[in-house]
């Protein structure tokens, strides 16, 4: 009974914040930066690492998990960077999505919580991770060791550097190139493939110095959809 979906579809809107884009930047061929206003914006509470779940096809329940940055409450604004790696339903709206279109989505909600991090960070993830990588880079300059893994190691590296965060990027599935220690007392926060972000995780276990604290948080898997 297709109209029961999306009837319930149509009522979940009642639920959504409704937001408008104000601007789209493409960053590369694969990452756009998309800006938001909303008046919930204003009294929402965000802190860095917060997500957000957009729906990209008004009408269905399909939901997409992005990171918020440049998160301006008195202005009621944020900004994500999606990163265009096919033709789910997330990817396309970030490619076709213009300045004045309507953006439907919940939170922010807690996801990872970048406050309170050791002094020293080393920080792995995927293309996946670029709205995190620009949320930690706004929250502290100095301290953190940035290695990612890319398709396209010498676009991300620019599409990072763009928000001001200066990374090492290898090319997938080298995670021997991601296995950096950190030194002395550091966190390390891991995020983007599955099948990185576990095996990650493990080998930091028996890493000497260990992580004091390891944030670790899967944000996509091959075959599978909108996962979060
Ligand atoms: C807490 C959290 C925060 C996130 N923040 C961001 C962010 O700031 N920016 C961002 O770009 N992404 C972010 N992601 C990842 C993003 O939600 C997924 O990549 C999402 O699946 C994309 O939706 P889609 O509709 O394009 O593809 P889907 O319909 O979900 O998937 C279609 C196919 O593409 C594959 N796929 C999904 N993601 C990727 C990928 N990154 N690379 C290669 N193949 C992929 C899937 O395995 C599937 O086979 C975040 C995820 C989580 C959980």
């Amino acid at each position: 009974m297709p109209w029961i979906s999306d009837r319930i579809a149509d009522l979940a809107s009642a639920f959504l914040t409704q937001a408008v884009v104000t601007r789209k930047t493409a960053l590369s061929d694969h990452f756009v930066r998309v800006d938001l206003r909303s008046d919930k914006f204003r009294s929402a509470s965000w802190t860095p690492g917060c997500k957000v779940q957009l729906r990209p096809e008004t009408g269905t329940l399909g939901m997409r998990t992005y990171t918020p940055f440049a998160w301006d409450a008195a202005e009621g604004t944020t900004s994500l960077v999606g990163y265009v790696h096919g033709t789910g339903p997330a990817s396309r709206w970030f490619d076709q999505v213009k300045p004045g279109d309507p953006c439907e989505l919940m939170g922010p909600r807690r996801s990872l919580d970048l406050t309170g991090l050791a002094s020293s960070v080393v920080f792995v993830g995927d293309e996946s991770s670029v709205g995190l990588a620009a949320a930690l880079r706004e929250t502290r300059a100095d301290g953190v060791t940035y290695v990612l893994e890319a398709a396209d190691p010498a676009e991300y590296t620019e599409v990072l550097a763009g928000l001001g965060v200066t990374a090492t990027v290898v090319p997938k599935k080298r995670h021997d190139l991601l296995d950096v220690p950190g030194s002395g007392a550091y966190d390390l926060v891991v995020t983007g493939d599955a099948a990185t972000v576990g095996p990650i995780r493990r080998a930091a276990r028996d890493r000497t110095p260990r992580p004091a604290k390891i944030l670790g948080k899967a944000y996509w898997a091959e075959g599978r959809t909108g996962l979060d």
